[in-house]
């Protein structure tokens, strides 16, 4: 019945990471998988966390259905966290927010309200993305391409080659953006370079997606919305995904948004029926414990104030990492400038190996990034970095 199936190759990064705990070396050490470890290589469970867990399992609450469009706290928690606490657009009623199935529902509920409601409106995406992203979109129906952005010779932005392009774009065209901890790259836009883009996006009528997986790795939690707050107060109407993945440390429990800003709070209120209308015939109604856990701790002074504390904790070991990596690679490769490790943001690095590097990092030394050369920097710890370096090291001379 089913024979004429292709065989799913599989996604290449979730493939890497099954790969990788198949692994048998003791030394082994994962760069690939976007997912923050602590310094002892374990998923941490945040304190906030624990201890709002704590509180609901004490009140018992029954697990009935949530709203189609997900709990209000939790919805206003989110528009707070990403539009910022004295938002005019909040507070006028100008957005529409859904509680997403993680970052990725949220996109593709996005998706699907593009295809739907925007004809002939095809998706822009840096090249290159986050691979999902294409998946995301191109499984909505709706057509994806790349703009220009990462540039290999200076492992930096081609930042006027993108802006040229956005100008010749088609007005309605959405472009899919990252705020902060541009994944897979690091690469991220100064605020100067962000006014450019929305001046370019405001002249040629194009459609904003801003999806922030990462709001707080980067700069600081508000400091990481900059770019989606400066472009509503530039009057554009962004439609904006976030994840509670990562800077929760909530993966499994799947904890989004989307949020589509409006003109005016009579579209909010239409964008909003869609969007449920939307949600209804895909999953009907969003998962609820997780969810729970992200209104406790936002809503709780206490808890929030402590969560802000752990998110800059685990920044700021990433920090650390990218400027120890970075010493060492010196001090092992005189001459050879890494800058790029520390100015970079988020998790991610775009080292510039090729896939044959990472081939032979992993085959021989065991340790596993992507074959694009991305490396998740969040999986590095005072225990490993040296082993990394000595293996860059290796492969890095033997170019020569
Ligand atoms: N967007 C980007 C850029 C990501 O890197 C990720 C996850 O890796 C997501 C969205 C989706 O996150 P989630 O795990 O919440 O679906």
């Amino acid at each position: 019945m089913y024979q004429h199936l292709p065989v799913y190759a599989g996604d290449p990064i979730l493939s890497l990471h099954e790969a990788f705990m198949a692994d048998p070396r003791p030394n082994k050490v994962s760069l690939s998988i976007g997912l923050y470890f602590d310094e002892q290589g374990r998923l941490p469970v945040l304190d906030s966390v624990r201890k709002a867990d704590q509180k609901l399992r004490e009140q018992e609450r029954p697990s009935g259905y949530l709203p189609i469009e997900g709990a209000p706290d939790y919805r206003a928690a989110v528009q707070k966290l990403v539009f910022g606490a004295d938002s005019a657009a909040v507070a006028e009623g100008r957005i529409a927010t859904i509680q997403g199935v993680g970052g990725s529902g949220a996109i593709r509920i996005g998706a699907d309200f593009i295809k739907s409601f925007m004809p002939g409106s095809d998706v822009w995406v840096s090249d290159p993305t986050w691979d999902n992203h294409e998946s995301l979109m191109q499984g909505a129906g709706l057509k994806v391409a790349r703009y220009p952005y990462y540039d290999a010779d200076s492992n930096g932005l081609r930042y006027d080659e993108m802006l040229a392009f956005f100008a010749r774009l088609p007005a309605g065209s959405v472009v899919l953006m990252q705020p902060c901890c541009h994944n897979p790259t690091g690469i991220d836009l100064s605020k100067a370079q962000w006014s450019g883009v929305i001046q370019v996006m405001k002249d040629g009528g194009l459609v904003p997606f801003l999806d922030m997986a990462y709001q707080g790795f980067g700069e600081g939690i508000e400091e990481d919305a900059w770019a989606v707050r400066a472009m509503v107060e530039a009057g554009l109407c962004p439609l904006v995904t976030n994840s509670f993945s990562k800077n929760f440390s909530l993966y499994g429990e799947r904890c989004g948004g989307l949020s589509v800003v409006c003109p005016s709070a009579d579209e909010a209120d239409r964008v909003l029926g869609q969007l449920k209308a939307g949600i209804r015939r895909v999953y009907s109604s969003p998962p609820l414990h997780g969810e729970r856990l992200v209104a406790a701790v936002l809503d709780t002074p206490a808890l929030h104030q402590q969560w802000v504390a752990e998110v800059k904790d685990m920044r700021e070991r990433i920090k650390r990492m990218r400027v120890l990596l970075a010493e060492r690679l010196t001090a092992g490769l005189p001459g050879m400038s890494v800058d790029f490790l520390t100015e970079q943001h988020g998790m991610f690095s775009y080292t510039g190996l090729t896939s044959d590097e990472v081939d032979t990092l992993r085959e021989k030394h065991g340790i596993y990034l992507v074959r694009s050369g991305r490396m998740c920097v969040a999986g590095l710890n005072e225990g490993n970095v040296q082993a990394v370096a000595d293996a860059l090291i290796v492969v890095l001379r033997a170019r020569s």
